[in-house]
C-alpha cells in the first residue's frame, strides 16, 4: 500500500513536469501534481524532484535570481521565454542564435554553446 502511494506520487510528479510547456519550480509541481494526489507534501515534491533529477529523468534549469526549474531530460538545444507578468516559463521552439558550436567569435574566442532566456509577457498576459 505504501509503496503504491510512493509510485502515484512520483508518476503525479513526474507527470507534471512532462506535460508543462516550460520547466516548472518545485512550487509550480506542488500545486499541480497536488490536483492529482491531495494532500500532497511539498517536502514529498522535493524528495521525487531529487530523485528524478539523480536519475536523469528531469534537468535543472536555472534563471538568474530565481529557484530552479525543472524540465524532463533530452529535450534538445531550446531556450526559454518568462514571463514576468504571471512569472510563468516557457519553452521556445527552435533556436533564433545563429552561431554553432565550434564557431569563432571576433576577437577570437571560440564557442562552445551558449544560454538565453528571453522575458516578456506571455500570450495570456498580453491579451487585452
Ligand atoms: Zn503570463
Ligand atoms: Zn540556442
Amino acid at each position: 500500500m505504501a509503496v503504491k502511494r510512493k509510485t502515484r506520487q512520483r508518476d503525479a510528479i513526474f507527470g507534471a513536469i512532462r506535460g508543462a510547456d516550460g520547466p516548472l519550480s518545485v512550487a509550480e509541481i506542488h500545486e499541480l501534481a497536488g490536483r492529482a494526489i491531495p494532500g500532497l507534501g511539498i517536502a514529498t515534491v522535493y524528495r521525487n524532484v531529487r530523485s528524478l533529477r539523480d536519475e536523469g529523468a528531469i534537468t535543472a534549469v536555472e534563471l538568474p535570481g530565481e529557484d530552479p526549474r525543472y524540465e524532463p531530460s533530452g529535450r534538445g538545444h531550446h531556450h526559454h521565454f518568462r514571463c514576468t507578468d504571471c512569472e510563468r516559463t516557457f519553452d521556445l521552439e527552435g533556436c533564433p542564435v545563429g552561431v554553432e558550436r565550434g564557431a569563432t567569435l571576433p576577437g577570437g574566442y571560440r564557442v562552445d554553446g551558449h544560454s538565453l532566456t528571453f522575458y516578456g509577457s506571455c500570450e495570456d498576459c498580453n491579451r487585452v
